[in-house]
């Protein structure tokens, strides 16, 4: 890739709250952003919105996602940098919480984004360059208790997992990231939280620019580093 070639990012659940916060934020520094969604008219939406293009990404059915994801990369070229925002928060607490609530949180929340970095990941590796941000949660910290609503909690710890895990394998210039973005104004934060999505975005859109000797295998909440 030629030196001043913009890097390409791909965001899931660019249509709304955090995601597209993300979204626009890294277009505005010039990145060329997938705006991914679960419907086509929603990633128009969002890709109109913010300056990317639109891509179509359901994350409920991970291995259809798979063979998704590599069309984008053959249609569209290497993704530099993957942003694994969406997510669903089902609210049962403790054993109230169903069996169908944890295994759709596990499969939109933590198999999904796995999914979206085996395709994406060997790639980066291949070039020298990557940036994979988890969007994580303080109630997936063992160091906070894991004390969300269940099925959430455990796929937020999950994927905390899954990033330590993954972090240490890939290249030099792979980084790979988890984040907790604070409790943000979104449908799933509502409206009394305490941040605005533009905040909230602030530490994936760090963690997304990473320079080199920034840092690989950690979780942050604004811009430091927490304890899992
Ligand atoms: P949000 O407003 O509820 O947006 C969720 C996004 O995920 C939407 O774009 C939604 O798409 C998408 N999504 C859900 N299921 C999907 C699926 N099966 N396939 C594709 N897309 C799907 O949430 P948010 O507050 O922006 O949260 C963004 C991230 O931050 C999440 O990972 C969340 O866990 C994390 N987080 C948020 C807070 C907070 O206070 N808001 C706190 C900690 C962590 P549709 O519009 O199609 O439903």
């Amino acid at each position: 890739m030629v030196d001043s070639a913009p890097r390409t990012a791909l965001v899931t659940g660019s249509n709304r709250g955090i995601g597209r916060a993300i979204s626009s934020a890294l277009a505005s520094r010039g990145l060329r952003v997938l705006t991914a969604a679960r419907t086509r008219a929603r990633a128009e939406e969002a890709a109109d919105a913010v300056g990317g293009l639109p891509e179509v990404l359901d994350l409920d059915d991970p291995e259809a996602l798979e063979a998704r994801a590599r069309d984008i990369q053959r249609t569209r070229g290497p993704v530099d940098v993957l942003v694994n925002n969406a997510a669903i928060l089902p609210d049962g607490y403790g054993l109230h919480a169903s069996l169908s609530d944890l295994t759709d949180a596990l499969r939109v929340n933590l198999t999904a984004p796995f999914a979206l970095m085996r395709v994406f990941a060997p790639g980066m590796e291949e070039r020298g360059y990557g940036r994979i941000v988890n969007m994580s949660s303080g109630w997936g910290a063992f160091s906070e208790g894991v004390n969300g609503p269940l099925a959430y909690a455990i796929s937020k710890a999950s994927l905390n997992a899954l990033t330590l895990a993954v972090s240490s394998g890939l290249g030099a210039g792979v980084k790979v990231n988890a984040v907790c973005p604070g409790w943000v104004r979104t449908d799933m934060g509502g409206a009394g939280a305490t941040r605005s999505p533009q905040e909230g975005a602030d530490t994936p859109v760090w963690l997304a620019t990473l320079p080199e000797d920034g840092p690989s295998g950690g979780f942050f909440r604004d811009r430091q580093p927490i304890p899992w």
